[in-house]
């Protein structure tokens, strides 16, 4: 899942530039998932959700023709992308709201470290030519490890290179291959060793249930501690 983050100074349409970047990827094919920052809250006053969470409820769903989740307390954004992850396989998710990030930025007014451009949202034309840009030069995650096996000596170099078109890479190359720990929602480094172990041991038990429909491509486990 690639990222894509939209700046700009108060009311120079940023969320008209986010429905336009929305639509011109859906058009090009792409799954896409949209982030918005604030600092108020989500409450639909006076709906039976609301009463629910005024109740003192931490999670209230909502589910029916959509589903949504209310959750009491601000997430970063790699807990954001877990969740995404684990719920569906999206291509995109176009971010609005947020103060500083190490991501691909499209801005309505001054550049920044990783802009890649700054656009007027109200010229279409100038959104058309965004997607081919966004397609060439966002990334998806950053470890924040500073490993340096993407060739770049930090998280930060590899950002400034993908968004500068000098580096190849669309993904931080310590992405796993095929286990992905979060602990508290932030990704956790395992070595291949650990990685199969994990994987071997957890396949293991989910083709021992034997069941046709758990033929997987992906298993999502979640452990909690024990209060
Ligand atoms: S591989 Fe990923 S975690 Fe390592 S330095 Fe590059 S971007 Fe950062």
């Amino acid at each position: 899942m690639r990222i894509v983050w939209v700046t700009g100074t108060k009311d120079t349409g940023k969320t008209a530039l986010v429905e336009k970047i929305v639509r011109k990827l859906v058009d090009a094919g792409y799954r896409v998932a949209t982030l918005k920052h604030t600092h108020g809250g989500f409450d639909f006053p006076g709906k039976d959700t609301d009463r629910h969470r005024k109740a003192g409820a931490e999670i209230v769903a909502g589910t029916g023709r959509e589903t949504f989740f209310l959750i009491e307390r601000g997430m970063d954004l790699p807990e954001v992308v877990g969740v995404l992850e684990m719920l569906d396989d999206i291509d995109f998710l176009v971010v609005e709201g947020f103060k500083s990030m190490e991501y691909a930025n499209i801005s309505t007014s001054t550049p920044g470290e990783f802009t890649l451009k700054v656009v007027d949202p109200f010229k279409i034309d100038e959104v058309d030519d965004l997607i081919e840009l966004i397609e060439r030069r966002s990334y998806g995650l950053l470890q924040d490890l500073n490993c340096g096996k993407c060739g770049f000596e930090s998280c930060r170099e590899f950002a400034k290179a993908k968004v500068q078109g000098d580096a190849d890479d669309t993904n931080c190359k310590s992405q796993p291959d095929r286990v992905l720990l979060r602990v508290n929602g932030k990704p956790v480094p395992l070595n291949p060793f650990v990685q199969n172990f994990i994987a071997r041991t957890v396949l293991g038990m989910v083709d021992a249930l034997d069941t046709e429909s758990l033929k997987h491509q992906k298993v999502d486990l979640i452990i909690k501690r024990p209060d």
